[in-house]
């Protein structure tokens, strides 16, 4: 097609970024399953509806902006992980992606483990009755006060980060009477994002302890002479919104490299190896994420195929998908409020809500879909930025998306695929308030995490 071509009219296809839709989805009423959560569907009046509540009474009863998460998707896909890795293989989901009570309680039943990296979270997955022995404790600096809670709590792991807390835990569980099961998160120089991955000699990271030089050898030596410690294995998280394994492959390669020389120095195998998190979902329809059972079966062939050529033991691998699991599940509900259209470049279309409540948009340039969702439009395309009402300009929601030229104030608009990293990064930038949690299933709608209350706000300013 050539430019001039372009259906939202030429003077929009010179602003258009490279790579980018190079025409608008030939019909914008459709939902992209890829991008929706699975229960969500347009309803035969038009409105969109997820677990069977349409979007209009959704926004009634508890107000927009507000996240919107499909209960029945995310225990399916946390099942679909815990399925796919089998008996043999942990799946630990990130809390930091999104982590509230009800959220435990899901994974807790689904059979999933959770992996915390703050005092906060670890309150939060023991709060809900995720059993101790069922979580892991990360982090490249806690304070000696969350790892004394951690292991007086008895968690299934601390995976260490530095040679100082190597020697912190181990003095801290020593001080209760305890021996810490611990991995080391090494660095093993892959750098992986999305379509491609570097593999280099170094990583220059504040996160782990680097193969390189030996440092990763020292640690483990260090580690094993430690009575408060139980080594149970090595940790690698080579990245985030990853679509490949080649990244994983280099990565186990030389963790897997590391198990033999520490095989070959001490004469023990460690048991374990934690290859992370990463997976990556579709947030447009360009993406195409692959199914857990492929990812798994992938990683457990290369671990395997690894350790069969450095004649170890397979080690139990563990995984730790954060967004692959909630991050479909969940969509921001917004009002348009305000409409801008600027003559020859692109109409702005301004919600309730910003980059308090997803700032993944201004922080890593991150993609977004977006659907107009109270009723449907047979009105042109028109090239849009969605936008928040935040004091900065960078506070954009969706860079580059089409919607209908007659949306209105009003109208409901849906961002899909932010249950990960949406909530649990949201601040309160201009004293703007968090927006609830809602799961929706089978016709009921719960809040799971309320909205924010200027009571809230005024509660923490003591005066
Ligand atoms: C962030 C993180 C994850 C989860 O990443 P996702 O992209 O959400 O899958 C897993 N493990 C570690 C150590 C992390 O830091």
């Amino acid at each position: 097609m050539s430019r001039s071509a372009h259906p939202a009219g030429p003077r929009h296809a010179d602003v258009l970024p490279e790579g980018h839709y190079s025409a608008p989805p030939a019909d914008l009423n459709t939902l992209d399953p890829k991008v929706w959560a699975q229960t969500v569907d347009r309803g035969a009046d038009g409105v969109v509806r997820v677990g069977g509540v349409d979007v209009k009474a959704l926004a009634e009863e508890f107000g927009t902006p507000a996240y919107f998460l499909d209960e029945a998707d995310f225990r399916a896909r946390a099942r679909a992980w815990r399925t796919a890795f089998g008996q043999d293989a942990d799946v630990f989901y990130a809390g930091k992606a999104f982590l509230s009570r009800a959220v435990v309680r899901w994974l807790h039943e689904e059979g999933l483990n959770l992996d915390v990296c703050s005092g906060g979270e670890l309150a939060t997955a023991l709060s809900a009755g995720m059993p101790a022995d069922r979580i892991a404790f990360h982090g490249n600096n806690k304070s000696t006060e969350e790892i004394h809670r951690a292991v007086e709590a008895g968690v299934g792991r601390i995976v260490l980060d530095s040679f100082q807390e190597i020697v912190r835990v181990a003095h801290i569980a020593q001080e209760l009477g305890k021996r810490q099961r611990v991995q080391i998160r090494v660095t093993v120089g892959v750098e992986a994002h999305t379509h491609e991955f570097i593999a280099t000699a170094h990583e220059d990271q504040k996160f782990g302890i680097p193969l390189a030089g030996g440092q990763a050898a020292e640690a483990v030596r260090r580690a094993l002479k430690l009575d408060g410690l139980e080594l149970i294995g090595i940790h690698s998280h080579i990245g985030s919104q990853i679509f490949d394994t080649s990244g994983f492959e280099v990565a186990a390669h030389r963790v897997v490299g590391l198990l033999k020389d520490i095989r070959d120095e001490h004469g023990v195998e460690l048991p374990e190896i934690d290859l992370g998190g990463g997976l990556g979902i579709a947030y447009t329809s360009a993406d195409d994420p692959r199914e857990p059972h492929e990812i798994a079966k992938a990683l457990t062939e290369i671990v395997t195929r690894e350790c069969e050529g450095a004649r170890l033991r397979t080690p139990r691998i563990s995984v730790e998908p954060g967004r692959a699991i909630v991050g479909p599940t969940a969509f921001t509900l917004y009002e348009v409020g305000t409409i801008k259209p600027l003559d020859g470049l692109r109409t702005y279309v301004s919600v309730d809500g910003g980059m308090s409540d997803n700032i993944r948009t201004a922080l890593y340039d991150a993609e977004y879909s977006v659907a107009l969702v109270s009723r449907t439009s047979d009105a042109e395309p028109m090239l849009a930025r969605v936008v928040g009402k935040h004091c900065e300009s960078g506070d954009i929601v969706v860079k580059d998306a089409f919607l209908p030229a007659d949306l209105a104030p009003g109208d409901l608009i849906a961002v899909p695929a932010t249950g990960a990293y949406c909530r649990s990064m949201a601040s309160n930038y201009n004293h703007v308030l968090r927006p609830p949690v809602v799961a929706v299933k089978d016709g009921d709608a719960r809040v799971i995490v309320r909205r924010e209350t200027e009571e809230d706000l005024l509660r923490l300013d003591v005066g």
